[in-house]
C-alpha cells in the first residue's frame, strides 16, 4: 500500500467518519438528557451542521449536581489519598493520549485550529492531567504552632462541587486547565464546555470514567451559556464556578455567584496583551517572526495574544517593515487542509464580532498590513496589522479575539510600561530585552499575571514548571496553574483540638 502523510481528503474522510455522542455524561454513563431543547453546532470549516445538541435545562443541571454532591459526600474521591487520585489521574492521561488524535479532530471540526496544530498540541493535553496527577498532595494540612494545651490544625478541604464553564479557543486543554487541578484536589466537577466546542470534551469525559474515577466526580452538561451555563452559577449546591471566557460572561458569573449562594470564584477572563520590544530585543526578523506568532496563532484566539506591539524608538521603523512584510503574506485556509497555518475563527458570530471591530478603524488607527483569506469557508478573516497613535482607541483598548494587532512606539521605559499597564486587562505580557536587569525591573512593574521574557507566551504556561499566575484588572480572579492554582481549589479551616 502506497502510504502517504494524511492530506485534507484523509482528514475530511476521518473526521465524516466520526462517531459523534451528544449525551450528557452524568453518574459515570451517558445518559439521555431530560429537556427536549437542543442547538445547533456547525462546523467551523464550512458551515456544515455537525450535530444538533441538548440545551440541558433545569432538571439536567439538577441531575448532574445531585450526582456530583453524593459522590463528594460519599468520599469516594473527595476522601482519597492524593496518592491514589493521582494514580487515576495518569491512567486518564494515558487514555487522552491514547484518543488524542479523535480529540483533536473533533475541536477542529468545531472550532476550527488547523488540523497541523490540533493534533500537534494532542500530547500537552495529556500533560496537564500527568501536571495536577504530580500535585495532587502538594495540599497538605499544616500542624501550627500553638500552646502545649492544644493542637491547632489548618486543614485544607476540597471546595466540594465545582462547576467548570470553558471556553471554545483550545477546548481540550483549557476545558483540562480547569477540571484537572480541581479534580486533583478532590472535589466533584461538572463541566459545561463551550456550545461551540463541546464534543471533544464530552468525549474525554468518559474517558476519566475509563480511567477509574468514581461515578457521578466528573460529568459534563452539552448547553449554552446563558441557559445550561447560567443554571448551573446561579445553582445553590454548587460551591464554586471555575471559569475560562470572557470578561462580560466573568462579570455575569459574579452576579450570578451574589444572586445565589456566594460561591468560589476562579474567573480567568479576558485580555489584551502587550508584548514590549526593546531596542536590545534581538535580530529584527526573528523578533518580527515571534511577534507575528504571537498574535496570529490560533488566529488571535488565545486569551494571552500579544495583540498589542509597543516598540522602541530605535528599532521602530525597521521592525515595523518586516511586520508589514510578514502580515502582508499571511494566508487562511480550511482547518482540515494540514498545510493550513492559519484557519478560520471559530464561529460566524465571532467572525462578525472581528469584522465589526475592525470596522472601528479611523479613531487613532491605521491599517499597515492586511494577509489574505483563500480557504473560501465562512468564517475566515484575514490577519490585520495596525500602527496605533492613541492609546485610548478602540482597537487598543478592546479585546478582539482575532488575528489583530496593534502597534506603538515608545520613547523609554517609563513610557513603554505606561502603555502596557493601560488597558483594564492584565492577563498576560511579554518582553523581548537583552538586557536582564532591564527585563527584570520591567516584569516586577507590569500588571500582568503571566509574564513572559524573550519567548512567545504559551496558554498553557504549566509547562514550565509548577508556577501559577494571578490576572490583574478585569482580566478576572483567582489563581491559574500550578501548586496554587489547585490549591485555589481547596478551602482552608482552621481547627483547634484544646486537649486539658
Ligand atoms: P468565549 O467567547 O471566549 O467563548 P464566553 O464568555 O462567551 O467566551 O463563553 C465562555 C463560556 O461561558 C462558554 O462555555 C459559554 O457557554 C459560557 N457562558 C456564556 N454566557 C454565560 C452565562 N450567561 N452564564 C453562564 N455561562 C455562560
Amino acid at each position: 500500500m502506497n502510504k502517504h502523510a494524511p492530506d485534507v481528503e484523509d482528514w475530511s474522510a476521518k473526521a465524516a467518519a466520526l462517531q459523534i455522542d451528544d449525551r450528557p455524561f452524568i453518574d459515570g454513563e451517558r445518559v439521555e438528557p431530560l429537556t427536549d431543547q437542543r442547538f445547533d453546532a456547525l462546523s467551523a470549516d464550512d458551515g456544515h451542521l455537525i450535530a444538533s445538541l441538548p440545551d440541558c435545562g433545569e432538571a439536567d443541571v439538577d441531575r448532574a449536581v445531585a450526582a456530583a454532591r453524593a459522590a463528594f459526600q460519599r468520599g469516594v474521591w473527595s476522601d482519597q489519598s492524593p496518592t491514589e487520585r493521582g494514580r487515576v489521574l495518569r491512567r486518564f492521561a494515558d487514555l487522552i493520549d491514547r484518543d488524542g488524535e479523535t480529540l483533536a479532530l473533533l475541536d477542529t471540526m468545531q472550532m476550527g485550529m488547523p488540523i497541523a496544530q490540533s493534533t500537534g498540541a494532542a500530547p500537552g493535553a495529556a500533560e496537564i492531567v500527568r501536571a495536577a496527577a504530580d500535585i495532587a498532595d502538594k495540599a497538605p494540612d499544616l500542624l501550627i504552632p500553638s500552646a502545649a494545651s492544644a493542637i491547632a490544625l489548618q486543614i485544607r478541604r476540597p471546595q466540594g462541587v465545582v462547576a467548570a464553564i470553558t471556553p471554545w479557543n483550545y477546548p481540550v486543554h483549557v476545558g483540562l486547565g480547569r477540571i484537572a487541578p480541581a479534580l486533583a484536589a478532590g472535589n466533584s466537577v461538572i463541566l459545561k464546555p463551550s456550545e461551540i466546542a463541546p464534543l471533544a470534551l464530552l468525549h474525554l469525559t468518559a474517558l476519566a470514567s475509563e480511567a477509574g474515577l468514581p461515578d457521578g466526580v466528573l460529568n459534563a452538561l452539552p448547553g449554552r451559556g446563558s441557559v445550561t451555563g447560567k443554571l448551573l452559577a446561579l445553582h445553590a449546591d454548587v460551591d464554586c464556578l471555575a471559569f475560562t471566557g470572557s470578561t462580560a460572561t466573568g462579570l455575569m458569573l459574579m452576579h450570578y455567584a451574589s444572586q445565589s449562594n456566594m460561591k468560589a470564584l476562579q474567573l480567568e477572563c479576558g485580555g489584551k496583551s502587550p508584548q514590549l520590544v526593546f531596542d536590545d530585543g534581538g535580530d529584527i526578523d526573528a523578533l518580527a517572526d515571534a511577534l507575528v506568532q504571537g498574535f496570529v496563532h490560533n488566529s488571535g484566539q488565545i486569551c494571552v495574544a500579544g495583540s498589542r506591539i509597543l516598540v522602541a524608538d530605535a528599532l521602530y521603523d525597521r521592525l515595523m517593515a518586516a511586520l508589514i512584510a510578514r502580515v502582508s503574506a499571511l494566508t487562511t485556509g480550511r482547518a482540515l487542509d494540514p498545510t493550513t497555518m492559519l484557519g478560520p475563527l471559530a464561529s460566524t458570530v465571532q467572525r462578525e464580532r472581528v469584522a465589526r471591530m475592525l470596522a472601528k478603524v479611523g479613531d487613532g488607527t491605521a491599517l499597515v498590513a492586511r494577509g489574505t483569506t483563500q480557504g473560501g469557508g465562512p468564517n475566515e478573516i484575514a490577519p490585520h496589522l495596525f500602527e496605533a497613535h492613541d492609546p485610548a482607541a478602540s482597537l487598543v483598548q478592546e479585546e478582539i479575539f482575532g488575528p489583530v494587532a496593534t502597534v506603538q512606539r515608545f520613547r523609554d521605559a517609563e513610557e513603554a510600561v505606561r502603555l502596557a499597564n493601560g488597558t483594564r486587562y492584565g492577563l498576560s505580557a511579554t518582553v523581548w530585552c537583552g538586557d536582564f536587569a532591564l527585563s527584570h525591573r520591567i516584569v516586577r512593574q507590569l500588571r500582568a499575571g503571566f509574564v513572559t521574557v524573550n519567548a512567545i507566551a504559551r496558554p498553557q504556561p504549566a509547562d514550565e514548571g509548577p508556577m501559577a499566575g494571578e490576572p490583574f484588572g478585569m482580566s478576572g480572579t483567582g489563581a491559574f496553574g500550578g501548586i496554587a492554582g489547585m490549591q485555589a481549589y481547596t478551602r482552608l479551616q482552621a481547627a483547634t483540638f484544646h486537649l486539658a
